[in-house]
C-alpha cells in the first residue's frame, strides 16, 4: 500500500511510503511524522518560515530546524544507533525546555549555555545516505 503524509512549515513536505500492511505505516510514519512535525512552526514566534540546517563538528553531523524570521533553533538529537532523529525538548538535567526547545544564541536563556556547543552524540553517525528528505548535502 502506498501511503502519503504531508506536512511541515506550509505543508510543504510530501513523503511517500511503500506499507506492507497497516503496522507497516505507524513504523515507516512515526519517525518522519515526529521530526517534521517538530520543525513545522517556531517554537519561539510561531513563524512557519522554518529551513533544515546540518552542520559538521569533529567528525560528527548535526541537525536542526531555524526559524528564519527570529533566528531560533530547535536542535535534533540522535538515537544511540544514529538511525534516527528527535527534538531536543530537555535540557541536559532532564528539565523541559522553554518554547518547545527553541532557543536562541545569545542571552536567550538567562545564562544557561548549554546550547551554545550542542553535546556531541553518543556514537557517530551510523550513516548518512538516506536521510527523510530524500537528498543529502
Ligand atoms: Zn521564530
Amino acid at each position: 500500500m502506498k501511503v502519503q503524509f504531508v506536512t511541515g512549515a506550509g505543508k510543504s513536505l510530501r513523503f511517500e511510503f511503500d506499507c506492507a500492511d497497516i503496522k507497516d505505516v505507524f513504523v515507516q510514519m512515526a519517525p518522519v511524522q515526529e521530526i517534521f512535525e517538530a520543525g513545522k512552526a517556531c517554537g519561539a514566534c510561531q513563524s512557519e518560515n522554518v529551513r533544515v540546517e546540518t552542520r559538521t563538528h569533529d567528525a560528527n553531523r548535526f541537525y536542526s530546524f531555524r526559524c528564519t524570521d527570529c533566528g531560533a533553533q530547535l536542535d535534533l538529537g540522535q538515537t544511540r544507533d544514529g538511525t534516527r532523529l528527535f527534538a531536543r525538548r530537555k535540557d541536559k538535567d532532564d528539565n523541559w525546555l522553554p518554547d518547545n526547545g527553541w532557543y536562541k544564541w545569545q542571552g536567550q536563556r538567562g545564562g544557561d549555555e548549554s546550547h551554545q556547543q550542542p553535546p556531541p552524540p553518543p556514537h557517530p553517525p551510523a550513516r548518512q545516505q538516506g536521510n527523510a528528505y530524500g537528498q543529502r548535502r
